[in-house]
């Protein structure tokens, strides 16, 4: 869908820890959003002032949707976020951005997310289980320490349920420490990494060392 202004309603807030919050919005106009997984919406704030927001669910939902949203930074994104009540509308622009998976690319993904970087990726891989993935895929899912591991019992649900889904949750070293201790071969592979610009580089150039393409990694930068 090409990308269009919106409107739609907050039914339900959740906080996952006490900084990272999901809201879910049911969509009014129009009354289905279509968009491709790991696709965001653009909230305006100002003439030349957005936050952007990733949609936490799958388009196999296109009436209602899901943010999920790290508060901690404190600016005025957090603070919209944080005030959102059931009732509340919502305006934005979407969809938005190219961090979404073609289907018919036959590589093997690694995909790497840095904290709330998860959000597009939690989408992503809900989303080609939910419709069969036939190959297998990895997740490398940093945060700082466990409790900002958003949607971890999801992940390992996941991997009981779907065997070629290697699920590595990390606390103890870096995102690129992992990668390079996960990533034996590069053969075949295709990266998609989420989170901060620094922690994105290093990935890359873990992976670009072992003989990755540059444009074989995919990247959203959220910071
Ligand atoms: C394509 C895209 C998709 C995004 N999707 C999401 C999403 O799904 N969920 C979400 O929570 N955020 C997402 N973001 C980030 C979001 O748009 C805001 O930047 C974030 O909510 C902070 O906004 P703020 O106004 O509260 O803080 P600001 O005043 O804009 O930022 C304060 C400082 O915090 C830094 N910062 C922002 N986010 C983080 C973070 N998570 N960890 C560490 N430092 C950070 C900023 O670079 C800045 O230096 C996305 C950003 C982009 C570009």
């Amino acid at each position: 869908m090409k990308p269009r202004e919106c409107r739609a309603r907050v039914t339900a807030v959740r906080a996952l820890t006490s900084e990272i919050l999901e809201v879910d919005l049911a969509m009014e106009d129009p009354a289905a959003f279509e968009f491709a997984a790991g696709q965001w919406i653009s909230v305006p704030f100002g003439p030349k002032t957005v936050r952007a927001y990733t949609i936490a669910s799958t388009p196999l939902q296109p009436r209602r949707l899901t943010l999920c949203a790290d508060v901690a930074p404190g600016g005025l994104g957090s603070a919209w976020f944080r005030g959102l009540a059931p009732g509340a509308p919502v305006s934005f622009k979407g969809p938005l951005g190219g961090f979404v998976y073609t289907r018919a690319d036959a590589r093997r993904p690694l995909f790497v997310a840095e904290e709330i970087g998860i959000v597009p990726i939690r989408s992503i891989v809900t989303w080609l289980y939910a419709t069969g993935l036939g190959r297998p895929a990895t997740l490398v899912y940093w945060a700082r320490d466990r409790s900002w591991l958003a949607y971890d019992a999801e992940f390992r649900s996941l991997a009981r349920r779907y065997p070629g889904f290697a699920y590595h949750p990390v606390v103890a070293e870096s995102p690129a420490a992992s990668v390079d201790r996960l990533t034996p071969t590069v053969d075949g592979l295709v990266a998609y990494v989420a989170g901060g610009g620094e922690t994105i580089n290093r990935v890359r150039d873990v992976l670009m060392a072992k003989g990755l393409d540059r444009k074989a990694v995919k990247w959203e930068k959220f910071w």
